[in-house]
């Protein structure tokens, strides 16, 4: 008797635990290279969509894209971010509404931009550029890794080739796939070997910066066969596209994207190890001029409104409060904390400079 009450008791205890586990929250976190807050909360911008300086055809790209109110335009644009998102999640950064998100480097480029979302912190002195350095600030990639709860749970997905510095693949320990790295385990699943087949046979653009169509489903295949608990995904098209001065390009980006992150969304409900378990965060890790109007094309200290950044939050967690349209100043740095309380890693999180967002929280 005594020893089925033991089993009993051991089943008991061991079914809490494996509930435990399925239950914590797992994090998607996803940055879109210096796409303006403009094109999020209003879609194709009236001063390029029809500029030929920026746009090779003009009707085509109106046609697709021009509508006469910024709320229809903003969905023909983002149409998984304004039909389905802004029902059940946040977006913070509509300056025109009051809602201001900023960066608190001054750099206002992709290398200082990514180390504050990742490390909490910003940090001028250090990272000044976007050279190959490996970072001496620990990410919360890191953080969560270096922990025995999340070891072997974390990775990271990038399109530009820095990320393995930005990171700190070396020190860190989290696997890190950017640039045009192939994936690379003893057991490729059929869809991976073939994504390294043909990456390497459609060429990018750009000679640091991959389609961000061979990052996404590296980072799919990832999931679907590891499961990580968080996961970092860093699409670069749409920076790439605004400094070439192709607005349609840009546009186009921007809309795939948004199918992208809706195809992760759908993945994560599908699998019943992410469905209801999931907070996504998505941010980006500058912003672009508007005045005068060739500025969208770059970013940096010297253009203005560079500095001004958007945040969507969606899933676990996330009470559905759709465009935030009161004002409120939020900053970059918020983020990492954020990360590291949904992961229920408290002390980590407390030891940070910012307090975590409370996005359950009116
Ligand atoms: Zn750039």
């Amino acid at each position: 008797m005594k020893y089925i009450f033991f089993i009993l008791a051991l089943l008991f205890s061991s079914g809490i635990h494996l509930m435990a586990q399925t239950n914590s929250t797992k994090v998607v976190l996803i940055t879109l290279d210096g796409l303006r807050w403009q094109e999020l909360f209003s879609g194709a911008d009236p001063l390029l969509v029809a500029n030929s300086n920026f746009v090779s055809d003009t009707t085509a790209l109106k046609e697709q894209f021009w509508r006469e109110s910024a709320k229809e335009r903003r969905q023909v644009l983002l149409p998984f971010l304004w039909n389905e998102v802004s029902a059940m999640g946040q977006l913070h950064g509509n300056r025109d509404l009051g809602s201001k998100m900023d960066l608190k480097n001054s750099m206002w480029f992709s290398y200082p931009g990514y180390n504050e979302i990742l490390t909490g912190k910003a940090d001028d002195a250090r990272i000044t550029s976007n050279d190959k350095i490996p970072n001496p600030n620990e990410t919360i990639l890191e953080t969560a890794n270096i922990t025995g709860r999340y070891k072997g749970k974390v990775a990271a997905f990038g399109s530009w080739d820095v990320f393995p510095y930005i990171v700190n693949e070396t020190r860190s320990g989290v696997p890190v796939n950017a640039g045009f790295e192939m994936a690379q385990d003893d057991n490729l699943t059929d869809r991976e070997k073939f994504l390294n087949q043909i990456q390497p046979r459609i060429p990018s653009p750009w000679g640091s910066v991959r389609l961000d169509a061979f990052t996404h489903y590296y980072a799919v295949e990832h999931m679907k066969k590891n499961r990580p608990e968080l996961i970092y995904i860093a699409y670069g098209e749409t920076d790439d596209f605004a400094h070439d001065g192709d607005y349609a390009a840009y546009l186009k980006s921007a809309q795939n994207t948004d199918a992208l992150i809706k195809e992760l969304w759908e993945l994560t409900q599908s699998d019943t190890f992410y469905k209801g378990n999931t907070l996504f965060l998505i941010t980006t890790d500058h912003g672009r001029g508007t005045l005068p109007i060739e500025s969208w094309k770059g970013h940096g200290c010297s253009v203005n409104g560079a500095g001004a950044v958007w945040l969507i939050a969606f899933g676990k967690g996330v009470l559905e409060k759709g465009e935030v349209s009161k004002s409120e100043q939020l900053f970059s740095t918020q983020i990492a904390p954020t990360v590291l309380k949904a992961l229920e890693l408290e002390e980590q999180a407390m030891n940070m400079e910012e307090k975590p967002l409370d996005l359950g929280v009116n």
